[in-house]
């Protein structure tokens, strides 16, 4: 019998996590990682915000709040071993009106009762304290959150593959897996490589890579792009650490908000513009074969009709600096639209099922041999190590 192989698509700092968890859990057993690209962390893992979240936002019980407290542990713990950066900059959520406040009290509810350490309500004078060029009425202070550079950690992860007997083989674009005599084929133009079971972290190709594995079409991913303003050296003094708006409870996204990166940048952003093509991180990148995609699922259509205004203000903001400033100035008045330029984006994997909800929890799905993951929007880049936990153990049961 030819010696056991584990396949994961997908060298994002998700499918490297889970790698480097079965080469420790399973050391007689070959881990072959695939890759479309030349290197680790192109997409969603190295254009995110690099925040490791504290677990405020999500439901509890769900799989986010579970697997964002244990990873962001392991995640500490991980960067303290490895020597990688990891800043406890602490993060004020901030109420600017009436409104604000409300939905400020449920969240601090949900925090509570997702244990998030150290996390308290703070008014007016705090706020200054904290962040001296901040604004706002009320707000949670966490001062736990910390940020990280998810790139390094990926690429740290990749290196304990490779150090385990493991392999990251990149160039190499899925396109087909068959089935044959108990075994999985996966094909990448004339390359294949024959596995025994197969792991889909394939982030924003998610629901594609899935499909040739067999797996549902729900729930479709729809990408939307997050774009970034950078602050001008002279004034990110402003900006301490975290400074973040009470979120819409209606999105998964957290909204505009001020990032102390690793680097000593300050970042204004992402905002959440529905993008036209999966890859597109700019305004002008089409790709008409995922528009169509997109099109034909009923989910979007629904969505459409239920949001579209925000999508229209979100794609004003996109086009107008100074609209997107406007919005995030609530929050740092004297940072305005002079004060930041352009920078990058990234693009989220969003999952959308078939009746246009957004689908808010992590979904990961197991079909035999092969496992999905479906949807992995943020926390997923601090929850990185607990996914890996959780797709072992389930490979286990
Ligand atoms: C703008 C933005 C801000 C965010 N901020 C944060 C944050 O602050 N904190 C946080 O915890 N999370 C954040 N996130 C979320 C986090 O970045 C993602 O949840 C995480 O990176 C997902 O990792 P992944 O490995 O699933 O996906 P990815 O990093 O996208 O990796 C998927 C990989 O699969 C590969 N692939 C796809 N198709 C194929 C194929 N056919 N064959 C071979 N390979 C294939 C891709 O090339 C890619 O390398 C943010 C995301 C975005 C976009």
């Amino acid at each position: 019998m030819a010696d056991e192989v584990i396949g994961i698509v997908g060298a994002g700092i998700v499918g490297l996590a889970v790698g480097r968890e079965l080469t420790r859990r399973r050391p007689g057993v070959k881990v072959v990682v695939v890759e479309k690209e030349d290197r680790v962390a192109v997409h969603q893992t190295g254009h995110n915000s690099g925040v490791v979240h504290a677990g405020i936002y999500y439901q509890p019980g769900s799989l986010k709040a579970r697997l964002c407290t244990r990873g962001k542990a392991l995640l500490e713990e991980y960067c303290a071993e490895r020597g990688l950066p990891y800043d406890e900059c602490g993060k004020l959520v901030v109420a600017i009106g009436s409104d604000d406040l409300a939905r400020m009290e449920a969240l601090h509810a949900r925090a509570g009762d997702n244990a998030v350490p150290g996390l308290r309500r703070v008014g007016p004078e705090e706020i200054r304290e904290i962040e001296p060029h901040a604004a706002g009425v009320a707000a949670l202070y966490s001062p736990k959150t910390a940020i990280t550079d998810y790139v390094r950690i990926a690429e740290a992860y990749a290196d304990d593959i490779r150090a385990a007997g493991g392999e990251v083989r990149f160039g190499f674009e899925v396109d087909r897996v068959d089935k044959a005599n108990g075994r999985l084929t996966v094909g990448a133009g004339p390359s294949a490589v024959t596995v025994d079971e197969l792991i889909v972290c394939a982030g924003i190709q998610s629901d594609l890579v899935a499909g040739l594995a067999g797996d549902t079409a729900a729930p479709r991913i729809v990408p939307f792009r997050g774009e970034y303003m950078t602050v001008v050296p002279e004034k990110t003094f402003m900006v301490r650490g975290l400074i973040y708006p009470v979120p819409d409870p209606r999105y998964p996204f957290l909204g505009v908000h001020y990032t102390r990166r690793v680097s000593g940048d300050v970042e204004v952003g992402p905002n959440a513009v529905l993008a036209t093509a999966r890859e597109g991180y700019k305004r002008t990148d089409v790709n008409f074969r995922d528009l169509y995609g997109i099109a034909r699922w009923p989910g979007m259509w629904r969505m459409a009709g239920k949001h579209w205004r925000t999508g229209v203000r979100e794609m004003y903001g996109s086009f107008s600096k100074n609209a997107y400033m406007r919005a995030a100035m609530r929050y740092v008045p004297e940072i305005g639209a002079a004060d930041v330029v352009r920078a990058g984006a990234g693009v989220r994997a969003q999952a959308l099922d078939r009746d246009g909800s957004l689908v808010d929890d992590f979904r990961i799905h197991r079909m035999g041999p092969v496992t999905a993951v479906r949807n992995a929007p943020s926390p997923a880049a601090t929850s990185s190590l607990a996914i890996a936990e959780y797709v072992a153990d389930a490979l286990e049961s």
